[in-house]
């Protein structure tokens, strides 16, 4: 079978607005833009870009990038072939194959709606299913490394359909080959899952724990699970909608430290910081000594340094879960840019650690990287 059913030839867009393609509604327009539904599509595309010298770059639901506020000098694909295909069911499982611009969320309500165990607590992650394995997204206690069969992509460079299978995609935390190794080199087509008909409740994540604890339920279906998932997130995700502003989701990544980093913070909070914070700092060590090390959660450190509500321009760290930037209408890419410097160096200045940012950077020359991410 073709990775894609072939047909016509691409419309290229030229000078597409990207801002109403992201959730941030944030960036400035692409040089070139084309809807990619086909393997034929996808081929007269990349034939194109040669023939311009331009480079490519995916664009899905537009739910993990900050895109510069100047034009892309690139021609953008977005993955347009949507679709659910059950290719085995039998009592126990079933084997399913999503396509790349199927709407994540909308697959979730899919398989929950037919009681198939998996997803579930990934539920309200926004984009679409192929960029879905790029950062191996998780939630919950779940990601979807945990499921994952194979993946069919085609190679970008030279047109090459091939197949992956889960142990070939270096899937770990927030990572693929995607994302590291092969990264901008793969066009992901579409995915399979293996999910169960078993219940395969995953309550280990405590806010979900407690969630059923007070409902007194001990043992809650499927559909209880997703809604429980949807409520938790919605009090500090703000899930993307058209009329609220935008935001990508976690800005930062969490940090991990090892044990001399910890001693190090811990006598920086000893030093500057009240016994409160003090306190909380060790209950996190309590709580999140993994075998990596110690995860300290930046939402803590962006707390503690008082910096929620911080606001540049039209962006603003959120206070019901500092990791979001908000765009509270009318942000640019500096001005989220401008503060994330300002927390990441007052991070750094007072406690000594780099946090990393979560969302790719796309279109921004190494000048202004180096500007806006360099720590002094
Ligand atoms: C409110 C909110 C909450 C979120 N919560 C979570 C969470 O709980 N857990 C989590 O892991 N993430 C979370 N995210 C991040 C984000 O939703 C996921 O990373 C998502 O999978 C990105 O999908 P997308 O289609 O929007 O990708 P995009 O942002 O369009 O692209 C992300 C990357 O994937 C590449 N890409 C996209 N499609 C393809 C393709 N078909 N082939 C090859 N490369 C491709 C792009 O080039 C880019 O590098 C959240 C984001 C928001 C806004």
């Amino acid at each position: 079978m073709p990775i894609l059913p072939t047909s016509s030839t691409p419309r290229i867009l030229e000078n597409q607005p990207l801002k109403p393609f992201t959730t941030f509604k944030i960036g400035g327009p692409a040089r070139y833009f084309a809807r990619i539904g086909t393997c034929q599509e996808l081929l007269d595309a990349l034939k194109f870009a040669r023939s311009e010298s331009l480079p490519v770059f995916v664009l899905g639901g537009g739910s993990n990038v900050l895109i510069s506020d100047e034009r892309l000098d690139a021609l953008v694909l977005h993955p347009s072939n949507e679709g659910i295909t059950l290719l085995h069911e039998n009592a126990e499982r079933i084997r399913v194959s999503i396509e790349a611009a199927e709407t994540w969320d909308r697959f979730v309500a899919c398989a929950v709606e037919r009681n198939w165990w998996g997803v579930e607590n990934l539920s309200h992650i926004p984009g679409q299913t192929g960029a879905a394995l790029v950062q191996n997204i998780g939630a919950y206690g779940q990601q979807i490394s945990d499921v994952l069969e194979s993946a069919e992509v085609m190679d970008l460079a030279t047109g090459e359909r091939k197949i992956f299978q889960r142990e070939e995609l270096g899937l770990a935390y927030r990572r693929s080959i995607f994302n590291t190794t092969h990264k901008g080199r793969y066009f992901i087509a579409r995915i399979t899952l293996q999910l169960s008909r078993e219940p395969r409740r995953n309550l280990s994540y405590s806010d979900v724990r407690l969630w059923f604890e007070k409902l007194g339920v001990r043992e809650p279906s499927l559909d209880q699970i997703r809604q429980a998932i949807i409520a938790i997130r919605d009090r500090k995700f703000p899930f993307p909608r058209e009329e609220k502003g935008g935001n990508a989701g976690s800005f930062f990544k969490n940090l991990i430290v090892n044990e001399k980093e910890y001693m190090d913070l811990e006598h920086r909070f000893q030093t500057h910081w009240n016994a409160e914070a003090l306190d909380r700092l060790r209950m996190i060590r309590n709580k999140f000594s993994e075998p990596s090390g110690i995860k300290i959660p930046t939402a803590f450190l962006i707390e503690v340094c008082g910096l929620k509500g911080l606001r540049v321009g039209g962006a603003q760290v959120n206070e019901a879960q500092p990791l979001v930037i908000l765009n509270q209408g009318g942000a640019t890419a500096r001005d989220v840019l401008t503060l994330a410097r300002r927390i990441r160096q007052t991070i750094y200045a007072k406690m000594g650690l780099r946090v990393a940012i979560e969302p790719e950077l796309v279109g921004f020359s190494p000048e202004t990287l180096n500007e806006f991410l360099a720590f002094e």
